[in-house]
């Protein structure tokens, strides 16, 4: 793993970051982070719109909720956004292992 997140103390949320953000590359070429999915989508939005659709709606406000605009670019993202990010992508794993 090449990415490091120095200002994120927990072990977990670093892996959920390296998962989460990638490489700086994939932003030229960003897609949705639900598990197989290869939709193209704009770096600011995490999930393509079939999938953002799947997560609970009081997630999705979580998830707006520590978003910080720019973050995509410069990666600090906060960790309230990586585990509401993480949360979100688990809600949808869930939901489309139940069809
Ligand atoms: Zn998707």
């Amino acid at each position: 793993m090449e990415l490091k997140f120095p200002f994120l103390a927990d072990r977990q949320l670093e892996s959920a970051a390296t998962e989460l953000l990638r490489r700086p590359e994939d932003l030229k070429d960003h897609h949705c982070h639900a598990k197989g999915c290869t939709a193209k989508v704009p770096p600011e939005r995490l999930m393509c719109f079939r999938h953002w659709r799947m997560v609970p709606q009081d997630l999705q406000n979580e998830v707006y909720r520590h978003y910080r605009r720019g973050q995509c670019y410069d990666l600090q993202v906060t960790g309230e956004y990586l585990q509401a990010a993480k949360r979100a992508v688990q809600a949808v794993e869930h939901a489309e292992s139940r069809r």
